[in-house]
């Protein structure tokens, strides 16, 4: 009892402490340790132009224990969070960064297989190396890895983890040009010349700047978990398949072994915590269902498991019925190897604790900087899974503000100030913007079931696949230049 008491007063006192000896001066501030901000940080101490500007990173989690231990201790089943790297999103973290990936965890795949699931029209975009599957834990604590192997001094790099931003205010109140303060949960204060908002969709740094923001949500979840395959035929390529049903675009994404990563996006919240909270194993045999039978089986399947949630015999029901078609599906292929080619590997079994959904929109930040503040990542924008774009976007975003920063620098600007940052915006914006509005449009073309939109977008998809120029032009948005 003592003790508490006298840990809560000499934390309130540090608190009081820090306050009254005033705010920490520091060049960059970054709040957020995901990808983005992580990134940001190790840019800034790599670039021989910008390595001596004191920067600071703000993160609410715990990123030594949760993240960077990821490292050392990595984990033997792959975790949930798995995003698609484009080759220039990787090229900029290996190559520029010297980021030293963990490569036994990330699965280089050949292209993606898209199937209407309403028509069956199908289109494979084959690419070699076209994109990369990776854990966002592994770029995190690949990050975190290379930062503490520069060996910085605490005055030139300081990450302040386990801690929130609680208020952001002008150091000359009315005066927006003037350095920012930032208030921590610990009771610390921090002075900057340059605060970067890398703190996600919710960002507290965008509510200060007043930057307004244009989108929607979705109405949808989108539901992920680590699926293991059954023994991969020699003949299996390695590709991603995105099949788009009537609630929804539902990706099987291969990584290392027999192991593939699942995006299941749903409309409305009722089928994906059907789909979260239903036995692993008539999970597994949904998700091949899912790539196989028809929407009207889909829909009789999600109504008997609603019906009788958990119930043994309707899953052993549901499983053997599911096997049954599939069989037949098979069976009037007229040639086995079509197997391989149309559908994805079978699903036998989850990694525990692996399932969870996220509520999906589409948000655009109208610009990314003001005076003294500039955002990156899903702070400025964020959208809807089934083009895998969200987090490369925050990369380029990234990649474009070290540029501006740099140049800004060389030209001995103050890198809080409108001059030094339009650049980065100016470059973004509309980057991010064509890659916004595709995922836009696919999402609303797809989910529809009106019959002449239906036929149209089947006929799209069809003559798509075969014209190769097209492809390309496509394969290049996707991968931001892989296809050059
Ligand atoms: C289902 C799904 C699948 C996806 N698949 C892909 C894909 O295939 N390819 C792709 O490119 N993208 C994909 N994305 C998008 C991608 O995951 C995100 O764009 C990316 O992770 C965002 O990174 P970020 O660093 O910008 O933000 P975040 O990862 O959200 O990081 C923000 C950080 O800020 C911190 N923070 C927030 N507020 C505060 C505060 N007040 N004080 C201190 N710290 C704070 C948080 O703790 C957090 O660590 C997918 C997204 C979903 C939901």
């Amino acid at each position: 009892m003592f003790s508490r008491s006298f840990q809560a007063l000499s934390k309130r006192y540090l608190a009081t402490a820090a306050k009254s000896s005033g705010p920490k001066t520091t060049d960059v501030l970054i709040v957020g340790g995901g990808p983005a901000g992580l990134t940001l940080a190790t840019a800034i101490k790599t670039s021989p132009i910008l390595s001596g500007m004191r920067t600071t990173l703000v993160d609410g989690q715990n990123l030594t224990e949760r993240v960077a231990n990821f490292y050392d201790n990595p984990p033997a089943e792959f975790t949930n969070r798995v995003v698609s790297l484009t080759p220039k999103s990787k090229k900029f973290l290996t190559e520029t960064l010297g980021v030293p990936l963990m490569h036994d965890r990330i699965q280089s795949y050949d292209g993606l297989y898209v199937i209407d699931g309403m028509t069956d029209a199908r289109m494979a975009l084959d690419h070699d190396g076209m994109l990369d599957m990776i854990e966002i834990l592994n770029i995190q604590a690949s990050l975190l890895h290379r930062l503490n192997h520069l060996n910085l001094e605490k005055d030139s790099f300081e990450i302040k983890e386990e801690v929130k931003v609680t208020n952001i205010e002008s150091s000359v109140k009315g005066d927006p040009q003037s350095w920012t303060i930032v208030s921590l949960s610990n009771g610390e204060q921090y002075k900057t010349r340059l605060l970067v908002g890398a703190d996600g969709f919710n960002s507290p740094v965008k509510k200060f700047s007043g930057i307004t923001t244009r989108g929607w949500p979705y109405d949808t979840f989108g539901m992920v978990a680590t699926l293991k395959l059954n023994q991969l035929s020699p003949f299996a390529k390695l590709r991603g398949w995105q099949r788009f049903l009537k609630t929804g675009p539902i990706a099987h994404l291969p990584l290392p072994g027999n192991n593939a990563t699942l995006v299941w996006s749903t409309k409305g919240n009722d089928l994906s915590q059907l789909l979260c909270q239903m036995d692993p194993k008539v999970f597994s045999a949904l998700v091949n269902a899912a790539f196989i039978l028809d929407d009207a089986d889909l829909d009789y399947y999600y109504k008997v498991l609603g019906e009788n949630p958990n119930d043994a015999a309707t899953n052993e029901r549901v499983i053997d019925d599911i096997k049954d078609r599939i069989e037949q599906v098979w069976d009037a292929l007229k040639d086995d190897s079509l197997i391989d080619e149309r559908y994805p590997p079978q699903v036998v079994d989850i990694v525990d604790k692996t399932r969870a959904r996220f509520p999906l929109k589409l948000s655009h930040a109208d610009i990314y900087c003001s005076d003294r503040i500039a955002l990156v990542g899903d702070a400025a924008h964020t959208t809807h899974p089934l083009a895998g774009q969200g987090l490369n976007m925050g990369q380029h975003d990234v990649e474009e503000l070290t540029k501006a920063l740099e140049k800004g620098t060389l030209r001995g600007l103050d890198i809080g100030s409108m001059l030094c940052l339009e650049p980065f915006w100016a470059e973004c914006y509309p980057f991010n913007n064509v890659r916004l509005g595709m995922a836009d449009k696919l999402h609303k073309l797809y989910g529809t079931d009106f019959g002449p939109v239906v036929q149209l977008r089947s006929l799209g998809l069809q003559i798509t696949d075969n014209l190769g120029a097209v492809k390309s032009m496509l394969i290049d948005t996707l991968t931001a230049g892989a296809a050059k």
